[in-house]
């Protein structure tokens, strides 16, 4: 007999760590795996932010911090909200946490009552839905497919909200599909919710500066819903810091109050040091932002280019974050001669052990037929990576 909650053992791994995991296991070994599966920049962080973290150190940064984050960490991020977003928040709504993962998952578990439904567009992150499960709620996806650009629109939520829709999370830019959503869409989505006042949106704006279009849209800036929208953000993928763990949700006051009380029991306050790290990050020189974002620019071009006469792959080109995510449904019931290829978890695995090329099947974001890829890769590990692939490919019959 298994000694396991039932709440762990109906919780899916997270495929995307998983597979990163996998990968760096083949790595140990020996074999020169090109790893595209996580989504996580290559890039260092950047030296100002940590001689920031240095000079923590240097202070003795080392007590407890409040449950919610330094003052000045929510200060500096209150003044980003302003200046890039025209977002007016006091700091008593903004809480800090061990990375957006732990905000969209403390905000979850505030709002959600078992039974409770939580739209969520599709192809979605890994995360969102294995979330939900844990608060007890119903997950409802609302599928967005390539030829609307993965974008859902206003009568799909519209048709979604029942009388126990509770909230709905929106990922713009978007992990997976990279899709990027407009004012004007935004404001479609935010007329729906309007009517609907028992909804709270949650909208992961992570991927914020990594956006190809142009300005980065929030529906926290529609009027009619301002009060029910929860933003999160952090410094992960803007600042290259994912190691460091830091990411906020600006909300309203009852909601940051709940995710502050849970965390009180769960976790306290994230890390000292990351803290001014974010700080610094937040505050000082934004140009590395903008370098990052055009090497992902350069980086999208290539990867979009070398795919694009890959036979069975069919791809958008995604507007922002940097994943490319392609349906590859052709292959489905091909062979190498070895083995059938029945679904994308199948042709992941087989990309890896073959083309020694991580990715992820598209199951675990909703969408069976794709795959993900992450760019945020060197151009040479991109260049190297989709021949692999494509050799890879041609083998199967
Ligand atoms: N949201 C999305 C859509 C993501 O892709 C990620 C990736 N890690 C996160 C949230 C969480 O980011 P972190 O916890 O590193 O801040
Ligand atoms: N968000 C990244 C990804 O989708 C990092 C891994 C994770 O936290 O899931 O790959």
């Amino acid at each position: 007999m298994t000694q396991v909650s039932n709440r762990i053992n109906n919780l899916a791994p997270s495929e995307t760590l998983a597979m990163s995991q996998k990968s760096g296991e083949l790595k140990a070994q020996g074999i020169d795996v090109i790893n595209l599966s996580v989504g996580e920049t290559d890039f260092f962080t950047p030296d100002h932010i940590k001689d920031a973290a240095k000079k923590a150190i240097e202070d003795n940064f080392s007590f407890y911090s409040p449950v919610s984050g330094y003052t000045d960490l929510r200060k500096a991020i209150a003044e980003k909200l302003k200046r890039e977003n025209n977002l007016d928040y006091t700091i008593d709504r903004i809480v800090v946490s061990n990375g957006a993962k732990q905000s969209v998952c403390n905000a979850l578990m505030s709002m959600i009552n078992p039974g409770d439904e939580v739209i969520i567009p599709a192809p979605y992150w890994v995360s969102y839905v294995e979330m939900v499960k844990l608060a007890e709620g119903i997950n409802v996806a609302v599928t967005a497919d390539i030829e609307q650009d993965y974008k859902i629109t206003p009568a799909q939520l519209e048709a979604a909200i029942t009388p126990k829709t509770r909230a709905m999370i929106l990922c713009s830019p978007s992990n997976p599909a990279g899709s990027v959503y407009g004012k004007e869409e935004l404001k479609g989505l935010a007329d729906v919710i309007a009517k609907h006042p028992r909804i709270t949106v949650l909208s992961d704006e992570i991927y914020e500066h990594i956006n190809y279009v142009g300005e980065h849209q929030s529906i926290a800036q529609f009027e009619n819903i301002r009060d029910r929208v929860a933003v999160v953000n952090g410094v992960s993928k803007a600042y290259a810091m994912t190691g460091w763990r830091i990411g906020f949700i600006a909300a309203p006051l009852w909601l940051a109050k709940a995710c502050s009380k849970l965390q009180g029991q769960y976790t306290s306050g994230a890390g000292s040091v990351a803290q001014k790290a974010a700080a610094a990050a937040y505050s000082g020189d934004q140009t590395c932002v903008a370098k990052m974002r055009e090497a992902f620019l350069r980086r999208r071009d290539l990867i979009v280019g070398l795919c694009k006469d890959i036979p069975g792959i069919k791809a958008n080109v995604p507007q922002g974050a940097f994943y490319l995510f392609p349906e590859v449904d052709h292959y489905f019931g091909k062979s190498d001669g070895d083995r059938i290829i029945r679904n994308a978890a199948d042709l992941a695995m087989y990309l890896l052990e073959t083309g020694h090329v991580a990715t992820v099947g598209g199951a675990a974001f909703g969408s069976p037929k794709c795959l993900r890829l992450s760019y945020a890769a060197s151009d040479e590990d991109i260049v190297e990576a989709i021949a692999r692939i494509r050799k890879a490919l041609a083998v199967l019959k």
